[in-house]
């Protein structure tokens, strides 16, 4: 039996989204209510009852792992997405390209994601393989750029830490902040956070002349002229869910985020074309693609991330409206297969992105589980409210591992 298992980011809502409905139950979800009826449902707190989930963090607890003791930071998981091959001992960032300029107190930085640089990534990408560590000797650094301003770095070399402090003042107008060890007794922070300045400083040297700058300043835009880092982590120590399980997995993921998150896990990556991590992913694309993948694999993670997007720009229409697309373009196409028995499939977000709020909110999410082996509730549609009356009541994370178990793959624990 086979599985797929789909987080919307940020899919969870409050009765202030829309005049006294949550953006979810404000969406016609003819698929989802359908799989309600035919499966169960119910809430799910992404980490526990009170905690206010990251995406990284929940995504971990979803998938079966404890976080607070395998949580390392966001950087890794960003550098392994992107594609960087990272090992033990490296020290991983999450990376944005900025504009700054000289001042007194050093570069202020005028604007923290660069105008959302749309092009030319490459091109500052491959100028930032020329940096050189010469003060901090022995490290080495690997840039590479993501979607708009972001990116993700690693730093390899013996005696580095990632207990260091970031670079990004997260606020314009106020120079870059120097990183300094967490820990001033500790030299392998200290000799880290020495690279992480001298890189920085190297990065704006070298991507300052730059012609791609030089003719953003020419039309008004603001150049892309340095990085700055944050998320500062290493690897963290997963068991992959194929040796806790005996199975094998694959995610469908335009964010490199999730991807990364997946990759630490053990999943394969599955590149769909059009998948974007945005609002204007392809989600038909991505249906088909998981589809597909089970002759290869026996359960496939897919990851949308446009409700959380619409959240954060407190924009209801289209979180609604990419709810409304999930359901016809993603779930629509599962129907089918979960009604002929041959496949199982859970349905859930990561968090709660209320409008009026902005941001994420430590209120449980609706979950769905049906197939074959789900023993369905008394449920008719999908929503916030109508899974506070579910079958399933009100768990916290392992919605993965709930998913394998309905497959009958859940090791027994005792004898
Ligand atoms: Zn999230
Ligand atoms: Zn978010």
């Amino acid at each position: 039996m086979k599985g797929i298992l789909i987080i919307a980011d940020g899919l969870g809502g409050r009765p202030s989204d829309l005049a006294g409905e949550t953006c979810l139950e404000a969406a016609t979800t003819p698929n989802l209510d359908r799989l309600a009826e035919r499966g169960a449902i119910g809430l799910v707190d992404p980490i526990g009852p009170g905690t206010r989930p990251g995406s990284d963090t929940a995504h971990l607890s979803l998938l079966g792992y404890n976080p607070y003791e395998v949580y390392t930071g966001r950087g890794v998981f960003e550098c392994l997405g992107i594609g960087l091959d990272v090992k033990k001992g490296d020290v991983c960032f999450r990376v944005n390209f900025a504009s700054v300029e000289e001042s007194n107190e050093g570069l202020r930085v005028v604007d923290r994601r660069a105008g959302r640089i749309e092009t030319g990534q490459k091109e500052l990408e491959a100028a930032l393989s020329k940096i050189k560590l010469t003060d901090v000797k022995g490290v080495e650094v690997y840039f590479r750029a993501s979607t708009e301003h972001r990116g993700a770095l690693l730093l390899r070399g013996e005696g580095l830490s990632p207990w260091i402090g970031e670079t990004d003042p997260h606020e314009t107008g106020v120079p870059i902040v120097r990183s300094v060890p967490l820990d001033r007794s500790d030299p392998a922070a200290e000799r880290t956070a020495a690279a992480v300045n001298e890189l920085t400083r190297q990065s704006y040297e070298i991507l300052t002349g730059l012609e791609i700058n030089r003719k953003r300043i020419a039309a008004g835009k603001p150049p892309a002229n340095v990085i700055l880092l944050r998320g500062s982590s290493e690897l963290p120590h997963l068991q992959p869910l194929s040796s806790i399980y005996g199975v094998h997995g694959a995610v469908i993921a335009g964010g490199a985020l999730y991807r990364g998150i997946a990759l630490a896990c053990g999943m394969e990556p599955i590149e769909v074309e059009g998948a974007t991590g945005g609002l204007d992913t392809d989600l038909s694309a991505k249906a088909a693609a998981a589809l597909a993948a089970l002759d290869r694999y026996d359960y496939v993670f897919v990851h949308v991330k446009g409700t959380d997007n619409a959240g954060h720009d407190k924009d209801a229409q289209a979180k609604r409206a990419f709810i409304e697309r999930i359901d016809r373009e993603l779930i629509g196409p599962l129907v089918g297969p979960v009604e002929e028995g041959r496949i199982h499939i859970a349905f859930t977000g990561d968090h709660t992105t209320p409008i009026d709020f902005g941001d994420h909110t430590d209120e449980p999410v609706p979950v769905l589980f049906a197939g074959p082996n789900v023993l369905t509730d008394e449920a008719r549609r999908f929503s916030e409210r109508a899974a506070g009356q579910g079958g399933l009541g009100r768990f916290s994370g392992r919605v993965l591992p709930i998913l394998l178990g309905y497959c009958n793959w859940s090791p027994k624990f005792g004898s």
